[in-house]
């Protein structure tokens, strides 16, 4: 198996909800083992040209499973999830009720037209890296180092909730 890391963010509807009921549904499913659930920490919306304090503010957090599931299965089963949670595409950027990203999968580098691993944004987002420094302290990100270093450096603001 696996291990991978799965970050989430909602910031519309119920939030604590759709997290929850997303780590359920990631866990149990066939290939899958939990491993580890962060702290929920809360960050303002990041739009394309910086942070809009106006938006709804967004709940983040991440899970470690284990999986068997290869990198585009496992793509396919989030976008499901998302689906499910009344995510709609209409806006890169907008609103969402559940937005999953892959940020590592063992280690593994990848670039194609669906998927990039480890995320390509993952390095510089505090509400990646801080709840992610929570359950694995010593974690690193390919070509980029220790997250512990990437997380000092990181300058969005997240607050534990
Ligand atoms: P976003 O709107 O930020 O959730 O981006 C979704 C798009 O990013 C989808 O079309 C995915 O195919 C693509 N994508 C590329 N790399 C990743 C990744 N590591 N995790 C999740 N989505 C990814």
């Amino acid at each position: 198996m696996t291990r991978a890391v799965i970050a989430f963010g909602a910031n519309l509807g119920d939030r604590e909800a759709a997290i929850a009921s997303a780590t359920r549904e990631i866990a149990e499913a066939e290939g899958n083992r939990l491993v580890a659930v962060s702290p929920v920490y809360e960050s303002a919306a990041v739009r394309l040209d910086g942070v809009d304090p106006d938006a709804p503010r967004y709940l983040n957090g991440v899970i470690v499973i284990e999986t068997d599931l290869e990198p585009h299965a496992l793509l396919d089963l989030l976008q499901r999830v998302e689906t499910e949670h009344g995510r709609t595409r209409e806006t890169r950027w907008g609103d969402r009720t559940l937005d999953l990203d892959l940020i590592d999968l063992g280690g593994l580098r990848l670039s194609d037209d669906r998927l990039e691993l480890p995320h390509p944004r993952a390095w510089e987002r505090a509400f990646v890296l801080q709840p992610w420094l929570d359950v694995e302290p010593d974690a690193e990100i390919a070509g980029r180092g220790p997250i512990a270093a990437l997380r000092a450096e990181a300058t969005d603001e997240v607050v534990r909730r």
